[in-house]
């Protein structure tokens, strides 16, 4: 397996790379060894590539623990402020070799892998990327958790440890397939269970109202087991802990009635509880009212709340009373409305448990959570129903119409009479099926809210009528970069892959019918493109199978066109678009989400910006978007159209795309054919400047220059003074002693 470098290229990797200290070398592969025999159990003669690689993850994690558990201690002693980021959703990738970087040991380990017959490229390939995340917010709290421990704060990542993660992608036949994304099959070397820290999550029940408070009883009992993986930051010494929760069924789940046949089946029955964390719902955007994914939005908030809890309580409680401090030693960050049970949740325990007023309780509530919207587009906003709640959560029930009725007590007085802005401010939604509005449950219970990039806080600052959001939170983002030299450039992009004439489709790929016919016409183009002779091998339509955090850092560095083309007003941020910028690749894209800041900082001739602004987008909706005026009018757009239609790409099956072109003709809601046009132009200086290398590199290296607004160490920094209060310390902790 072992694919050495030529003496050449190990002496210019070296050269690049710096070089790695003989100690280190020598013990890293002492270290390899000894893992190999006592925790793989293996020989050189048995071992396989996996087995490599597992023994090389433990050696490299043995020099985690020592800065894990002193960054602990050092937050136990100093007590700072603790952030707490809790998200349905972390999108890590793989471990290993970010954990390298970050304590400095890449080349270290290079060269002992070397010594030892192995390609440590080779080995990194064999570990399962953490795909616990659709897309977006999975990956920026994925980053956020890495800026975090870079900048020294005392924060946590806190979600579930789905045992599915987003489904493995195949294409077959041109169709998606997908396939159950097993990644701890072979077990986690980055984990830490720890059973000694399970907590009780109660579902179902009632309420019984007493004279000393309110009771939530008969529920059910489902167990949360957190495992704990570090989070180091970059050469500071700082290990942060991300603990994600499984859930487990306790011993005795549906053991009541006990007889023979019932011990079987009550058995057999745990998987019914334990079912909360088995997968993540692969939901980008969307919105499905599923009674397991409430579940799985209450079972990680209530967890949470209870080791947030524990922890305050075992250090703040002996010098300030509880009920004045939550809020000055603890911050909630929400990403997005799916951990918005926690609002509910944190008045249930300070009410019931704490026996706290109402009124204080909710002050401290607010001043403690704070939310962060990811979408506008009303498909994807969270709105339970109001029966699914009451079954699940009664007690949670009746505290969201309690926080509702105050806050329309507060609306009614300073708005007499005005009914129709109490009806669009409520938490619930009446007519038809009663729902609960989850974003604004967030925006009343918290104190600061925020959008993800400035034309997407403007957009809510104009329709969700609050004056706390945070309009200059702009800009999720993704790593941190340096200048580079001019010259460099052009090789760097070689080398990186790109290749001149090569356009790549990057799409993401939800679950749904209307994306997977859109997945089967890019397929179907490919067919007829890549085998058309007189195309040859000038135009290549590839569909990038499986795309998750690897693959994203294959393939976007590889890029020479970034394509960010959402209507105007629909795309909250996006994130690939500034990775993009960052990798030496030019846009073209609209006016929306932080194109617009990219247009700022890089300068507005250096991308190439075309179609609709949101005010264009907004005349067009009052005077109606009608598809087939632009059909009518552009001759490529109808031929184009009319292949689709008639089965140019699907000979076999001539309707197979009907129901898209009916979609785009009829009720497109993204009014695409409108940006049409000003695209294709828009397309032919890209290609005109493209035959201009230099010019070309010129903007390039202006966006390079012009993305360090996107370092997500830059926006926690602004998350830190502006939401929670602190200052980032950018403190280093001594290195520890790692000899065994
Ligand atoms: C960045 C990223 C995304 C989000 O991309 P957008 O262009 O912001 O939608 C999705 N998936 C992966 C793997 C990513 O790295």
């Amino acid at each position: 397996m072992s694919k050495p470098l030529s003496d050449h290229d190990r002496k210019k990797q070296i050269s690049v790379r710096g070089l790695a200290g003989v100690e280190n070398v020598t013990e890293l592969k002492q270290n390899f060894n000894r893992h190999l025999h006592f925790t793989l159990v293996k020989d050189r003669n048995v071992a396989t590539k996996r087995d490599y690689y597992f023994a090389l993850a433990n050696t490299v994690r043995d020099h985690l623990i020592g800065r894990w558990i002193r960054t602990q201690q050092h937050y136990y002693e100093k007590d700072p402020k603790r952030v707490y980021y809790i998200s349905l959703e972390f999108y890590m990738g793989r471990t290993l070799q970010n954990t390298m970087v970050n304590l400095a040991l890449e080349n270290a380990c290079d060269e002992a892998m070397y010594q030892l017959g192995l390609d440590m490229e080779e080995l990194e390939d064999m570990e399962e990327d953490a795909g616990l995340g659709n897309g977006g917010l999975g990956r920026l709290a994925a980053c956020f958790l890495d800026s975090m421990a870079s900048l020294g704060l005392a924060a946590y990542g806190y979600g579930i440890r789905y045992e599915f993660g987003i489904f493995n992608q195949k294409i077959v036949n041109g169709w998606q397939v997908e396939e159950a994304d097993d990644w701890l099959r072979y077990g986690n070397p980055w984990e830490k269970a720890r059973p000694e820290y399970m907590r009780p999550v109660r579902f179902y029940g009632r309420t019984e109202h007493g004279p000393d408070g309110v009771k939530w009883v008969d529920a059910q009992v489902v167990l949360a087991l957190p495992y704990d993986t570090p989070v180091p930051g970059y050469r500071n010494n700082i290990v942060n802990t991300m603990r994600l929760w499984s859930a487990k069924a306790p011993c005795e789940f549906n053991l009541k009635d006990f007889n023979v046949g019932g011990y079987i089946q009550a058995v057999l029955d745990r998987n019914l509880a334990e079912n909360i964390s088995r997968v993540l719902y692969p939901n980008d955007n969307f919105f499905e009212g599923k009674e397991l994914r409430l579940k799985q939005e209450y079972f990680v908030v209530s967890a949470t709340l209870q080791d947030i809890i524990r922890r305050f309580k075992a250090k703040s409680n002996s010098v300030l009373t509880f009920n004045d401090v939550l809020h000055i030693q603890v911050a909630i960050q929400l990403n997005d409305t799916h951990p918005a049970m926690a609002i509910p949740e944190l008045m249930r325990v300070l009410v019931d448990e704490e026996k706290l007023s109402w009124d204080k309780a909710w002050d401290i509530c607010v001043r403690t959570c704070a939310y962060t919207n990811h979408t506008v587009l009303p498909e994807a906003l969270e709105r339970w129903p109001v029966d699914l709640f009451a079954h699940l959560l009664p007690r949670h029930l009746e505290i969201v119409y309690e926080i509702n009725r105050r806050h329309l007590e507060v609306i009614a007085a300073k708005y007499p009479g005005d009914n129709d802005r109490l009806r669009r401010m409520s938490l619930i939604e009446e007519g038809g099926q009663k729902r609960i509005n989850m974003a604004h449950l967030c925006i009343v219970g918290s104190h600061a809210v925020n959008g993800v990039a400035q034309i997407h806080s403007d957009i809510l600052k104009a329709t969700v009528y609050v004056p706390k959001i945070n309009s200059s939170l702009s800009g999720l983002h993704y790593c941190n970069f340096f200048p580079f030299f001019f010259f460099l450039i052009r090789a760097v992009c070689r080398a990186s892959g790109k290749r001149p004439g090569w356009r790549e489709l990057l799409t993401a790929a939800p679950g749904y019918h209307t994306a997977k016919m859109i997945i089967r016409l890019i397929t179907a183009i490919g067919d007829v493109v890549n085998n058309d002779p007189v195309i040859g091998d000038r135009l290549k339509v590839i569909f990038l199978e499986n795309y998750r955090v690897t693959l994203a850092e294959k393939a976007i560095p590889a890029a020479d066109l970034s394509e960010q083309i959402s209507t105007a007003g629909t795309e909250a941020s996006g994130t690939g678009n500034m990775k993009f910028m960052l990798n030496g690749a030019l846009t073209i894209g609209t006016m929306d989400g932080a194109n617009v800041e990219m247009a700022e900082e890089a300068g507005e001739d250096n991308l190439f910006i075309f179609g609709m602004r949101v005010d264009d987008v907004d005349k067009l909706d009052m005077k109606g978007y009608h598809a087939e005026e632009y059909y009518n009018r552009l001759p490529e757009l109808k031929q184009a159209i009319d292949q689709i239609a008639g089965g140019f790409f699907s000979p076999k099956q001539p309707d197979l795309f009907k129901e898209i072109v009916n979609m785009l003709m009829h009720h497109d809601r993204f009014k695409v054919f409108a940006d049409y046009e000003d695209y294709i132009k828009c397309q032919e200086k890209v290609n005109a400047l493209y035959k201009n290398p230099k010019e070309w590199t010129k903007k390039v290296i202006y966006n390079i220059a012009g993305c360090g607004k996107f370092s997500s160490d830059r926006t926690i920094a602004q998350y830190a003074r502006e939401i929670w209060g602190m200052e980032p310390t950018l403190e280093k902790l001594p290195a520890p002693d790692d000899k065994q």
